[in-house]
């Protein structure tokens, strides 16, 4: 029996250290419960020019310990650096599900030759539009706010250079918004992400270099959730816990890797498509408008009475930001609410740090327009995150790893 009870402990013993590999991401010198933002023009003007110029900060990157920007997060030797090494040695990668790297298509789409699109085995996103794992030990990605007549707001691909306006207009609006920063970004323009998290928007991340990550290796999936992560942790303090694929390109085998990190992604069930006005044939900023006048007709003609949605929007350049603002008051009229996903989701704690807690749904719709801005720190919600792996879950490990050995203990 002490055998078994030995057994036990060196299994819990090796969970925890195996889980703090995973959350040990590096130092930082933000305390994200206190940010404060220099008053520079880049931060403070809303003047594009000027918001965009390139500024020095205290987060000084030495370009031998990051990937780089914008190159596949395997990039500048970082697949063999001793701290990735032991990220990827760390993960049981015999348990991954067998599937194949996807091919882009010569258009820069996806090749779907040969895939089961029928029966789409891989629960591949891009093929289906699915959401729900096939294969075992992945995280099921969040695709609506579970709330009726709740708009789920979210915004791609920061943080933008030029978003102080926007910024602005959503902290006036005492609105929060779940935000994926692109890691490259984060680095780029460190007082911008900052911001985010002085706002207490949702903070998630959106990958290193905005790839397809499907057609990426095993190894090069792990890089760009695991720096991307690093460089949001760096800058603001904070480790989401959540993330959302470029272009939704997901299925199994990517979220199996980012489950190991304890991620779980974010997809969406409307989709503006705003990026696209006036650089897609066919889109237009009045097909951008009519898509948005579409989602909020949605708010009042019943389509949302049992459930919300999550809308696909970006703050990639001030056409899109603008998009946004120009139909916000028409969502708030035809909308219950308008929330970031953590809140919707009841998610009071979307990162690895517990020093922030977000309201829960009921709390953030209730709560006074005087308690709802600042740094997001609630107190009173202690819900546990989705993610149920070894990130999130750590309360409930050391949990069972106590009962285990309380119940070995009486068996001896
Ligand atoms: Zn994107």
């Amino acid at each position: 029996m002490i055998y078994y009870y030995l057994t036990l402990l060196f299994v819990f013993t090796f969970v925890l250290v195996q889980a703090d590999v995973k959350t040990n991401y590096t130092t930082t010198k933000t305390d994200p419960s206190k940010i404060s933002i220099p008053d520079i023009p880049q931060t403070t003007s809303n003047d594009v020019a000027t918001e965009c110029a390139y500024y020095n900060s205290e987060y000084t990157v030495n370009p031998a310990e990051w990937p780089t920007i914008w190159d596949i997060a395997t990039s500048n030797n970082m697949n063999t650096s001793q701290e990735f090494q032991d990220l990827y040695n760390s993960i049981d990668w015999a348990s991954a599900p067998n599937i194949a790297v996807r091919k882009a298509s010569a258009t820069g789409g996806l090749d779907m030759t040969g895939y089961d699109t029928v029966n789409d085995p891989d629960c591949w996103w891009s093929s289906s539009q699915c959401t729900k794992p096939k294969h075992q030990g992945c995280n099921a990605d969040i695709v609506n706010c579970p709330e009726p007549g709740t708009w789920g707001l979210t915004f791609d691909d920061g943080p933008n250079c030029s978003h102080n306006a926007f910024y602005e207009f959503l902290q006036q609006n005492n609105q929060q918004a779940s935000m994926f920063y692109i890691g490259s970004n984060v680095l780029n323009w460190p007082y911008g992400a900052l911001r985010g998290v002085k706002d207490g928007h949702h903070i998630a991340g959106h990958t290193w270099s905005h790839k397809m990550m499907t057609t990426l290796s095993n190894q090069e999936v792990l890089a760009e959730l695991y720096y991307t992560a690093k460089a949001i942790k760096y800058v603001t303090g904070i480790t989401p816990l959540y993330w959302r694929p470029a272009l939704g390109d997901i299925d199994d085998r990517v979220r199996w890797v980012a489950s190991q990190l304890g991620f779980t992604a974010i997809l969406w069930n409307l989709d503006t498509d705003d990026w696209a006005a006036g650089t897609t044939p066919g889109v237009t900023p009045q097909t951008v408008d009519q898509n948005y006048q579409n989602f909020i007709t949605m708010g009042s003609n019943g389509s949302f009475v049992n459930s919300g949605n999550i809308v696909l929007s970006h703050e990639i350049n001030n056409m899109t930001m603008d998009f946004a603002i120009q139909h916000y008051p028409a969502i708030k009229n035809a909308y219950k609410h308008i929330v970031d996903v953590a809140t919707c989701m009841n998610i009071s704690h979307p990162y690895v740090e517990q020093v922030i807690t977000f309201p829960n749904f009921d709390q953030k719709v209730n709560e006074n327009a005087s308690t709802a801005t600042g740094s997001g720190v609630v107190p009173g919600a202690s819900q546990l995150p989705g993610a149920a792996t070894s990130v999130s879950a750590m309360p409930s490990i050391i949990l069972i790893g106590i009962l285990f050995m309380t119940i070995a203990f009486v068996m001896i």
